[in-house]
């Protein structure tokens, strides 16, 4: 029995898609999902992982499947249609799972023969059985499964291509910020696996380079940083030897002996969701996290830099309190924070979340011709009504945005300040790398806008403007023709891992 599990192609961070692209492969990581998935399918299948976003195979050249399992985060959905289609025209039968067909159950019924939604550890047996009895159902409800019991990722099966391995500790986020997934998916109690398992996986990895993939590694209240620091410790003790990056919020600065502890353990990296410059906007999505009374981000920064963790800042652009001068509030920010790296991302409506549920009641879902224009949420374009920009204007706030923060004076002004804060000139050599993919990819992402159609989205406060006062017509008609200004000169850096 031959079993494909198949990432599909994202168009904007696939290697295989733009050669530029070689140098990002740190945009790309392991498939942890469909890496765990293999783990648990039974040994008398034969079993290949698939990642499109490495190299797209031809297909019609490969030995013909019993079983397809697609995952697919909601910006590969339309990439996964096409791969079911494909597959069911040669009577292939597929089942997928993740975040998006969990969301959007309708839609991923109608293209593939099962859906197993939310946490697919206990429910992928069952499809198994039931595909070799001949009654594969339509739907399989996952849910949360005992994270205790999530086996290790078969890291074997995928050896070449990637700067990342990759790993999960945790699941689900004490959180609950209105634009993000996680809680709807993995919910808002923060499991996590048992220390000696994670520390075992981790020699598992041939990678030298490790993503934690967790949304939230250390957690909020006391005992998550005191689990945090078990796992350091337990890390440290069995000398794992990788260099890892992951995903915190704005608190992991404030604890000294944390950061020494993850920066020992081999932590040189960490994304930090900033979210908006403003407590408007943080108000706004519900990150009041942020806003906590005494945190002092600019002292949180130094702490990690201090202990050689480089801290990447992200920010999201677009919300309903964002008005024209947003790029430069974000930039000012960031560098009053003091970060090493900045992402900025277009605020997104993934299905799933409030922040979708509002839009769409108010109907500002601008990217709405589903499923081909999944392919747009990726948080690198404008798919809304934006309250106050359109798309042409959001396009522009990004790209000075990002002009302004990776110079060439602040970006060897970054370096200059870490080999000084540091003294030590060969280990800040990352940072000035990154910095330069980073202003690179600018260009890069001009020639993926380049050929964005910006015409559909307005700003959503001029429209209702103009239905109040009887103008609409003429507002539409005015910020349409000036947002068919060629975009060719504008970009972003795009990012995934906020969908995660
Ligand atoms: S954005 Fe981050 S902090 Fe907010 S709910 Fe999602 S994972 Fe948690």
């Amino acid at each position: 029995m031959r079993l494909y599990l198949i990432n599909p192609l994202n168009p904007t961070v696939s290697l295989s898609r733009v050669k530029e692209n070689r140098f990002n492969k740190y945009r790309i990581w392991k498939p942890l999902g469909l890496m765990i998935i293999a783990r648990i399918t039974p040994p008398e299948w034969d079993v290949t992982i698939i990642d499109e976003n490495v190299r797209v195979p031809d297909y019609d050249s490969l030995p013909r499947p019993d079983l397809v399992g697609l995952t697919a985060f909601t910006s590969q959905a339309s990439r996964a249609y096409l791969l079911a289609s494909m597959f069911r025209g040669k009577g292939v039968p597929v089942a997928m799972g993740g975040i998006h067909a969990t969301m959007r159950l309708a839609e991923a019924t109608e293209n593939v023969n099962a859906v197993v939604t939310g946490e697919a550890e206990d429910a992928w047996p069952e499809v198994l059985d039931d595909l070799a009895s001949g009654r594969l159902s339509q739907v399989y409800n996952g849910g949360l499964v005992d994270i205790e019991r999530v086996p290790p990722a078969r890291h074997d099966l995928l050896s070449t291509g990637y700067a990342f391995g990759s790993i999960q500790t945790t699941r689900g986020c004490p959180l609950d910020c209105s634009f993000c997934s996680v809680t709807a998916f993995n919910g808002n109690r923060f499991r996590w696996r048992p220390i000696r398992q994670v520390v075992d996986e981790f020699k598992l990895i041939k990678e030298n380079l490790v993503l934690i993939v967790d949304d939230n590694l250390i957690g909020t209240s006391r005992k998550h940083i005191a689990r945090a620091k078990e796992l350091f410790r337990a890390m440290i003790d069995a000398k794992i030897g990788k260099r890892w990056m992951c995903q915190v919020t704005t608190n992991m600065g404030e604890d000294e002996e944390l950061v020494r502890l993850a920066a020992q353990a081999g932590c040189f990296g960490a994304l930090i969701g900033f979210e908006s410059p403003s407590n408007d906007g943080l108000m706004e999505i519900n990150k009041k996290y942020n806003m906590r009374k005494g945190q002092d981000a600019r002292s949180s920064c130094r702490t990690m830099q201090r202990h050689g963790i480089g801290v990447s800042a992200s920010f999201i652009m677009g919300l309903d309190v964002d008005k024209p001068g947003i790029g430069k509030q974000i930039v000012d920010r960031a560098l009053s924070c003091g970060v090493d790296s900045l992402n900025v991302t277009m605020m997104t409506p993934f299905p799933g979340t409030r922040l979708w549920d509002t839009m769409e009641s108010q109907g500002r879902i601008a990217a709405n011709s589903f499923p081909e224009d999944w392919k747009y949420y990726t948080l690198g374009f404008p798919v809304a009504n934006y309250m106050h920009l359109s798309w042409r204007e959001l396009l522009d706030e990004w790209i000075s945005c990002l002009r302004s923060f990776y110079s060439y004076p602040r970006i060897l002004g970054r370096f200059l300040g870490a080999v000084l804060r540091t003294r030590k000139v060969f280990a800040n050599f990352g940072l000035l790398v990154t910095n330069l993919i980073y202003r690179r990819n600018i260009k890069l992402d001009q020639q993926i806008h380049s050929s964005f159609d910006v015409s559909r989205g307005i700003a959503h406060g001029a429209r209702e403007l103009g239905r109040r006062d009887g103008t609409k017509r003429d507002l539409l008609l005015d910020s349409t023709s000036e947002m068919r200004v060629d975009i060719s000169a504008q970009s972003r850096e795009p990012t995934d891992v906020s969908e995660l």
